[in-house]
């Protein structure tokens, strides 16, 4: 019998249960067996060099490879036992469907992990919640929906301090669930010690986003066989619109408290022009994001995980509308009603960002940490390319 279709029975023949993972995971162990044995793929990505490395997959192994996956369709497209060949080898949407089962089992506090399963609602529920809870206050300050105009003047209905501290606790929060979900997941990975060099190169691959090249430097496939690399783009649009955007809101910061400088700023000073830049890249990234996941090929990715992934998309979206729409509205007397819509949406973001399809980007930068680690140390196997 071909080698292959050996590993293939064996791999069925082991039930989930025996192996202690869970039926997804039992899945990725299936599909990993069949291409440690086939190979073709090794220069597409790092999960494959990983792989190599392995002969057995426990779960932190897949957990590992499962978030490492770029989801970037190559291996799909390119693979002699996709469906429908009875292999049935579909490493992205198997890798993707292990990848919500660890953002579940990882979540902080761990009680939070459902609000990934049913994230279509929680952001719905986050954004009815923002929006209420501003436009009441909005109303409560001004009196009405429009008011008299205010010189773009934000503090003017909502004091600075008040604002600073909604929001840092807000954010604090995320950034608290977020870190420790992380740790649990780095921990379980035993990632070994860190260099400078590994540090700086996944630094590299995490700001570039290299593993959307499909290996070759042409792209992702998205909808078909063809390359495209405007998933790699939209999503560097998506990122830096968001640092740039957090730089506006830090440099704001500093004028109001170190140098004694509060808003409303002019156009042309630099918060204002970060703001306007972070948020026109917010604008061009999720919107190309969106197009590209309502287009995807149906066998990429998980179909379950899309109310998410679109859902956080949107949540951008309406970030970088409802901001630009304010700033070119600050001097009106429907000021009052764009800070709301703003403010009930930012704090929707903020409130999802630990449940939701943010932490993919914390997860995999994890994840190329360990290999750029991992990599440098000997491969016991021998058999592996790096
Ligand atoms: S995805 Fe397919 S072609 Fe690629 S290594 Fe696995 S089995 Fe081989
Ligand atoms: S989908 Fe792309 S990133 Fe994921 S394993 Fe395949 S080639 Fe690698």
């Amino acid at each position: 019998m071909h080698m292959l279709e050996q590993l293939v029975g064996q791999a069925r023949g082991l039930a989930a249960g025996e192996t202690g993972l869970t039926e997804k995971e039992g899945e990725v162990e299936r599909i990993l067996k069949i291409c440690n044995a086939c190979r073709y793929c090794e220069g597409f990505c790092a999960v494959f060099p990983a792989m190599t490395r392995r002969l057995e997959f426990g779960q932190a192994d897949i957990h590992y490879l499962a978030n490492l996956c770029h989801n970037c369709g190559s291996c799909l497209h390119a693979c002699q036992y996709a469906p429908p060949h009875e292999f049935a080898v579909n490493v992205p949407q198997a890798m993707a469907r292990v990848r919500g089962e660890t953002y579940a089992s990882y979540a902080w506090p761990r009680a939070f992990g459902g609000l990934y399963q049913n994230n279509g609602l929680t952001v719905a529920l986050a954004l009815a919640a923002g929006l209420a809870l501003f436009l009441v206050l909005t109303l409560q300050v001004t009196g009405g929906l429009l008011h008299a105009p205010l010189a773009g003047n934000f503090y003017a209905i909502f004091p600075h301090n008040t604002l600073a501290l909604m929001f840092g606790a807000v954010f604090g929060f995320a950034g608290l669930a977020l870190s420790l979900g992380v740790r649990r997941f780095w921990r379980e990975i035993s990632p070994g010690e860190m260099s400078g060099e590994a540090g700086a190169e996944a630094a590299g691959n995490v700001l570039q986003l290299k593993y959307l090249d499909g290996g070759h430097g042409q792209g992702c496939n998205n909808a078909d066989d063809a390359f495209t690399l405007l998933r790699r783009r939209f999503h560097h649009f998506t990122f830096y619109g968001f640092l740039l955007c957090f730089a506006a809101t830090g440099v704001a910061t500093l004028y109001h408290y170190l140098l004694g400088l509060p808003a409303p700023y002019a156009l042309s000073s630099l918060p204002v022009l970060l703001g306007s830049a972070g948020g026109i890249g917010l604008l061009i990234g999720p919107a190309g994001l969106l197009w590209l996941n309502l287009k995807r090929h149906p066998l990429q990715g998980d179909a379950a995980q899309k109310p998410m992934d679109r859902g956080f998309i949107a949540l951008l979206l309406l970030t970088s509308l409802s901001g630009l729409a304010l700033l070119g509205l600050r001097d009106t007397a429907a000021m009052g009603l764009f800070l709301a819509v703003h403010l009930g949406v930012v704090m929707a973001l903020f409130l999802t960002l630990p449940y939701g399809k943010f932490a993919h980007g914390i997860f995999r930068s994890a994840s190329l940490l360990k290999w750029s680690i991992e990599k440098r140390l000997p491969n016991k196997l021998q058999l592996g390319s790096e």
